[in-house]
């Protein structure tokens, strides 16, 4: 018997253990490793949350939302509300926003102005919907669509040139976290993706740190592990453009809800999230938006 309770002991510890090893993902050696302690003045920069609605939703399912959330959020000022409807939704998702204090952004663009480019939505095309954001280089665009950091360089130069505010996405995948080349992932996305701005250019567009293998799992990383990445990207974003490292906002975005998003928030280089499947509904978005309260 005594035999058996030490067995049954001994079960229900490894199970546990494997529980909380699967939520709690521990951070890269090399993330560790680096001395972080170039901090930014959070204060200085206005928190952004940005739900990506991705493939989903009719124009009306889009509408019936957004409805709900804008009278939701309508007493929200400290944070910067931003949506990414599908295409097709922009323009009716703008009508019905476009006294309130939500923003919107398309999923994706194409760099050239007009032509022969079927199926590709323009810059311009953009704008005209009422969209004051776009969104470059998601992983799922990098992952199905061959986008590339020279893809996603031509993009952010192009919305720019618009006067569309760009989300450009960086982050390792699983094999490349197994590797431990994160940092080298990231820089090599910065250093190509982000090349030759200017220093308008450079202080006004957002980074969205999403670790690939992360997202869409419900199973966060650590705020410990966003916070040391952020740090990093904020130290790179440094070298290549001085100053604009301070004022440029760092979102960070997978498997953020309701419950885990203070927690991240509390970070100094967290300025904000960039959230999928938890912006779905108004409920779930307009609780994370509301973080502090
Ligand atoms: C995303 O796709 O940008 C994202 C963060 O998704 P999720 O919140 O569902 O992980």
């Amino acid at each position: 018997m005594k035999r058996l309770i030490i067995v049954a002991v001994f079960f229900v510890f490894t199970m546990l253990s494997c529980a909380v090893g699967k939520s709690v993902i521990k951070p890269d050696s090399d993330i560790s490793a680096i001395k972080t302690n170039y901090h930014s003045d959070k204060t200085s920069r206005k928190m952004l949350m940005a739900g990506n609605w991705k493939m989903n939703k009719t124009v009306s399912e889009s509408l019936s939302v957004i409805k709900t959330l804008k009278k939701a959020v309508s007493d929200v000022k400290d944070v910067e509300i931003l949506i990414f409807p599908s295409y097709t939704a922009l323009q009716a998702i703008n009508n019905e926003t476009k006294d309130s204090n939500i923003n919107i952004g398309a999923q994706n663009l194409f760099w050239e102005t007009k032509g022969a480019f079927t199926g590709e939505i323009s810059p311009a095309m953009i704008k005209d919907t009422g969209c004051s954001y776009v969104l470059i280089g998601h992983s799922e665009r990098r992952q199905y669509f061959d986008e590339t950091d020279e893809t996603v360089n031509k993009k952010i130069k192009a919305a720019m040139t618009e006067g569309l505010i760009p989300i450009v996405c960086i982050g390792e995948t699983l094999e490349e976290m197994e590797t431990n080349v994160t940092f080298q992932v990231i820089e090599k996305h910065m250093k190509e993706g982000l090349a030759g701005l200017t220093t308008e250019q450079a202080t006004s567009l957002v980074i969205a740190y999403e670790p690939v293998w992360a997202v869409g799992t419900g199973i966060p990383v650590t705020p410990n592990h966003a916070q040391e990445v952020h740090a990093f990207i904020r130290k790179v974003y440094a070298k290549m453009y001085k100053e604009a490292a301070d004022k440029i906002r760092i979102l960070y975005g997978a498997s953020v809800n309701p419950e885990n998003v203070s927690a991240f928030m509390k970070k100094p280089d967290i300025d904000g999230c960039l959230v999928g499947k938890a912006s779905l509904e108004a409920e779930s978005f307009s609780k994370l938006i509301k973080y502090s309260k």
